[in-house]
């Protein structure tokens, strides 16, 4: 029950009418630390009910007792790293703050600089991503001096995205004596552990979810293909046969993207496309689209869908298996939700095999093998696995039909490489670095895409 906790009535009014009953175990751990004024460091996914986590003690301390008149400054401050993420977020904070005198603002990029210089004067609490936030810093129209508390949410792709020192500076420009709440959904690296270092003061550690640990309604599956023409008819297929009420498909390239969206759009399914390319006001429509139901699948590509929190997305499909573990965590979070039922499906070609299975070892988890009947490939896996179901025992003597001799096999020049060395040891030129947290010897980062 949310009464258990100390929160100013008008919020308890608004988790009410939200039809929060039971707080998740992030706002269990978070809440009440962070109601004591402490910084908190937190390791929680997106779905986990994070945002409410932060978002309800950061107003109660701006409502103090509720006798203060509205102020005309900043108070609080919230950075993530997309501006999809910060629309999310700025809804979700006006749910929280409906019943109470505190606006909120967004500052992200491809808006109206001027119009946001103004909207800066006027707002308690301001939602944005840093790059467009200093640029206002830079122009000296950001007072954040007055800033008491300040959110870092996503800090871990904050990080990723480049945007180390921009958050830093942001954070030396608020009042010394804030409190800081740092959400990430991995452990994160050494840039993680250096903005810990730098702009929290003694935190509390918790960690909700583990990074291999997925929500527990998403059943995963991979399916072989022999090629990328393969996977396209796999997709048609999976949209036309599964039950589904919204689904997304992950390419690792914009190029991709683009070209499996041709291919939908053709087959006549209602699809939105969103990549790195795609300027705001498609992003925007694809994104309210699909909220609404008027569109039922999406093609993306990672940064593109970074934070999206569409209800009823209940099929993801990784075209492409993304580059790291902690990238299939992300992907797969957008389905099964808040205890709803998911699938995730990885489409698996040659080359996919050793990441899929790298990342089977870094979620010690074994995804579900799965075949379509009507279009099963040659692929299936490597061949000297058990687990790709051929069989591994004494091979059949092969008869020659037209002389009824044996066919004897010409032995190989030279000894091809075991396959099975091919799986734990990827090839030279593909990187491998170890997972940042020590849980297992994978994550393998090409340059993305976007
Ligand atoms: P988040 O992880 O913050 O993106 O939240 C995921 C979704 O769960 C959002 O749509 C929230 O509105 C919803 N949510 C968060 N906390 C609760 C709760 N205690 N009860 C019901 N829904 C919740």
């Amino acid at each position: 029950m949310f009464s258990q906790f100390a929160l100013h009535e008008r919020l308890l009014k608004a988790v009410a009418a939200l039809n929060f009953i039971e707080p998740t175990p992030v706002q269990l751990a978070a809440i009440p630390l962070a109601l004591q004024g402490k910084d908190l460091r937190v390791i929680a996914q997106t779905g986990s009910g994070k945002t409410a986590a932060f978002v309800l003690p950061m107003l109660n301390r701006l409502l103090g007792d509720g006798a203060s008149s509205p102020r005309m400054s900043v108070r609080a401050m919230i950075l993530l790293p997309t501006r999809e993420l910060a629309q999310q977020t700025l809804k979700e904070v006006e749910r929280f703050a409906q019943f109470t005198f505190l606006k909120a603002g967004l500052i992200t990029g491809g808006e109206d600089f001027k119009v946001q210089a103004a909207m800066l004067r006027r707002v308690d609490i301001l939602i944005g991503t840093p790059g467009r936030l200093i640029e206002h810093a830079n122009a000296g129209n950001l007072l954040l001096d007055e800033v008491e508390v300040l959110v870092l949410d996503e800090a871990d792709r904050m990080l990723d995205m480049g945007f180390s020192d921009d958050v830093q500076r942001l954070a030396e420009l608020c009042n010394a004596e804030r409190q800081t709440l740092l959400f990430s959904a991995t452990s994160g690296g050494a840039g993680l552990r250096e903005v810990v270092g730098k702009v929290l003061k003694e935190p509390e550690h918790l960690q909700v979810n583990k990074v291999n640990q997925l929500n527990e309604g998403t059943r995963q599956q991979i399916i072989t293909a022999d090629h990328n023409h393969h996977k396209e008819r796999l997709v048609d297929w999976l949209l036309a046969n599964e039950t589904y009420e919204k689904a997304i498909i992950f390419t690792n390239t914009r190029v991709q993207a683009d070209r499996l969206y041709g291919k939908l759009v053709a087959k006549e399914y209602k699809v939105f496309v969103l990549h790195g390319e795609k300027d705001q006001k498609d992003r925007k429509l694809a994104i309210d689209r699909l909220k609404q139901g008027a569109v039922k699948i999406l093609v993306a590509t990672d940064v593109a869908a970074r934070g999206l929190d569409v209800d009823g997305l209940d099929l993801v499909i990784n075209f492409d298996m993304p580059r790291s573990g902690d990238e299939y965590v992300h992907r797969i979070g957008r389905t099964g939700r808040a205890g709803a039922e998911g699938l995730a499906i990885s489409l698996i070609c040659h080359n996919d095999w050793a990441l899929m299975s790298s990342i089977e070892r870094y979620l010690k988890q074994r995804f579900e093998r799965r075949n379509i009947k009507d279009i099963k490939g040659i692929y299936q896996g490597p061949k000297n696995l058990k687990a790709s179901g051929k069989a591994v025992g004494p091979k059949k003597k092969k008869i020659d039909p037209k002389t009824g001799k044996k066919i004897v096999a010409k032995k190989p020049a030279a000894k091809a490489p075991s396959k099975r060395n091919t799986i734990n040891k990827p090839k030279a030129d593909a990187p491998v670095l170890v997972s940042q947290d020590g849980l297992a010897p994978l994550k393998r980062r090409t340059p993305t895409a976007e």
